[in-house]
């Protein structure tokens, strides 16, 4: 089995957790695990953690290794196939690499850590399915759309504005302060 970014590298049996079984590589650092070695594992972890978004700073900060070609397409080291990616979304600046043959999944180096962190290690398969997806591509484009009103109207206003908004949004007659806004103006 070699390594899907190091390419000639072969991965070594390796235990991610206790009783999580992966293929390593010790150049790049990457885990590849079999899709039965993960649900043998979270067969023994029933209970879903709850994801921790809470503490940022306790998270183990992924550093993103140089890849070579970070867009170029990786292949499944076990069937070949292509190597489908995911973005995590949740804060998770990182996307997973799963093949959509044989189910296996690549983590580069550290991911591991950085999703078991936030508690995510347990929702690895969730993160590819198409709710978790499409509420990704949501946060993607609410964030994008944040981003063009800060530069419209600098740091300090757009802070300003957000904080109206919130007030605005809870008050009883949002209705009425709306209209005022949009009609007295003049
Ligand atoms: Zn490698
Ligand atoms: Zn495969």
């Amino acid at each position: 089995m070699k390594c899907p970014v190091c390419k000639t590298e072969e991965l070594a049996a390796s235990a991610l957790e206790q009783s999580l079984t992966c293929r390593h590589c010790e150049r790049c650092g990457g885990n590849w695990i079999q899709s039965f070695e993960y649900w043998k594992w979270r067969e023994q972890h029933k209970d879903n953690l709850p994801e921790n978004l809470l503490d940022p700073d306790d998270v183990p900060a992924h550093v993103p290794h140089p890849k070579t070609g970070a867009l170029q397409a990786k292949f499944c080291p076990e069937c070949s196939s292509i190597l489908v990616r995911y973005k995590v979304g949740h804060g998770v600046n990182f996307s997973l690499d799963q093949c959509g043959n044989c189910g296996g999944v690549w983590f580069d180096k550290d991911e591991w850590e950085s999703l078991k962190g936030r508690n995510l290690h347990d929702d690895v398969y969730t993160v590819f399915t198409a709710p978790w997806q499409a509420k990704v591509r949501t946060q993607e484009s609410l964030r994008a759309q944040e981003e063009l009103y800060r530069k419209k109207f600098g740091e300090e206003g757009f802070e300003e504005v957000k904080r109206m908004k919130e007030w605005i949004d809870e008050h009883p007659r949002k209705q009425e302060i709306l209209a005022y806004l949009m009609y007295s103006s003049r």
